[in-house]
């Protein structure tokens, strides 16, 4: 079935995107895989590109398109390259950090700000989670507490994508002791005197992605880094969580493909008993679920991402593209790195460290569970 979701600005955009991953990613990428972090300079690059801040104004530097396709399809292009590691920054970077900076900054935040976004000297996170509060997310607990106009927090945060290399770390904090609307949103920035970096954890996959814990104790933040408005921070990120999602979907859906593609190469060459896997009734069968189950899903991720830019997408089906797609990633890393055989194990093979990336797809950005929380609550059941 012929795809007809992108226009030729979108595909143009893809093809010079895989031009910049081929030149720019794949050649280094297992050094990045091996240090642990992609080098910030793959930010600048990628901003001097285009390739950052679509969604910003044309003043800042800014692709300055609603068009959320650009980003899918630098997604997708990501995932089938095989650099999903690195390239998970890049997608926090423009997907889920940058809707939080282009609707609640002040003019004087935008000037500040947006320009770096878009340029790639300012690297972007978003820090909710806690040791102790991951789904529940109005348990935080990290404290900002009035002091004149300025706010003093302390407490920590962990698992945060980017936590290593970010500039800019968009803060869920507790104004008050009211559960959802105690919360508010401030940046944090490089440098601020009580802001600390710890470990740069290791994970069982996305070496290449640095993942941190992070600490304040006793941060000065001032009235001037608080997004939007005081005790709003909840709703911002609930508003935000469709888009975080449908952008984990669409990485799911390519994750998926790009194990397809890879083992159809090679269970056409891999030979057994005197025959090319690829000829055994089992691969076809396991491969032709895939192919089906990947088409389907496609259709459906693409709906969402029109949905999104029409301002349609409902929380339920951003839940929905995200459960479904990251459990069929999971699946078909699974079932395609069987048909590698031992090969499928090596760490040098794609397959491999796709699979080892896949798992937490169903963990972050809101875990399975939670998605069917979401939607069961929707279906009014008592
Ligand atoms: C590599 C990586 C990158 C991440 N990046 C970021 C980031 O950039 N920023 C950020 O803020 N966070 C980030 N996270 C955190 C991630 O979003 C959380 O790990 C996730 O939301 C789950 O929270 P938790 O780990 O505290 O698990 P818990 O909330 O403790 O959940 C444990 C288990 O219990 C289940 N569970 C919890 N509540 C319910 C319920 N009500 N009903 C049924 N089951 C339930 C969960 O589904 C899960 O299976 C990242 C995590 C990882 C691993």
């Amino acid at each position: 079935m012929r795809r007809t979701h992108f226009d030729d600005d979108n595909l143009a955009f893809g093809e010079a995107f895989r031009t910049f991953i081929d030149k720019e990613m794949l050649p280094h990428y297992l050094d990045w895989e091996r240090a642990g972090i992609a080098p910030r300079e793959v930010f600048t690059a990628a901003g001097a590109q285009g390739f950052l801040g679509m969604q910003l104004p044309e003043q800042y530097g800014g692709g300055g398109t609603g068009d959320f396709r650009f980003n899918q399809i630098l997604g997708e292009q990501i995932m089938l390259a095989g650099v999903g590691g690195a390239g998970l920054g890049i997608s926090l970077h423009n997907d889920i950090c940058l809707p939080y900076f282009l609707h609640y900054c002040t003019q004087e935040q935008q000037q500040r700000w947006l320009g770096g976004i878009a340029s790639g000297e300012l690297i972007t996170a978003v820090a909710m989670t806690e040791p102790g509060a991951g789904s529940d997310l109005a348990g935080i607990r990290t404290s900002a507490v009035a002091d004149g106009t300025d706010l003093i927090v302390n407490g920590a945060k962990t698992f945060i994508t980017n936590g290593i290399n970010a500039d800019l770390v968009i803060t869920a904090v507790r104004t008050s002791a009211e559960r959802h609307k105690g919360l508010s949103l401030v940046v944090l920035e490089r440098g601020m005197p009580g802001f600390e970096r710890g470990r740069n954890l290791d994970k069982v996959g996305l070496h290449s992605q640095d993942t941190a814990e992070l600490s304040f104790t006793d941060v000065r933040v001032p009235a001037a880094n608080v997004l939007g408005e005081i005790g709003r921070g909840f709703e911002y990120l609930v508003s935000n969580l469709p888009q975080e999602r449908v952008s984990i979907a669409i990485a799911g859906v390519a994750g998926a493909r790009a194990a397809l593609n890879w083992t159809i190469d090679y269970v056409r060459s891999r030979k057994a008993f005197g025959n090319s896997i690829g000829s055994l009734q089992n691969t076809r069968f396991v491969l032709a679920e895939l192919a089906t189950e990947v088409d389907i899903a496609q259709t459906y991720v693409d709906r969402c991402v029109t949905g999104l830019a029409a301002g349609e997408l409902t929380v339920e089906d951003a839940a929905k593209a995200k459960w479904w797609c990251t459990e069929l990633q999971g699946r078909a890393v699974d079932k395609c790195l069987q048909l590698h055989g031992g090969y499928g194990y090596m760490l040098e093979y794609p397959i491999a460290r796709a699979y080892a990336d896949a798992r937490v797809t169903r963990i972050y950005g809101g875990a399975t569970e939670i998605m069917k929380e979401i939607i069961g609550r929707s279906l009014k059941l008592g």
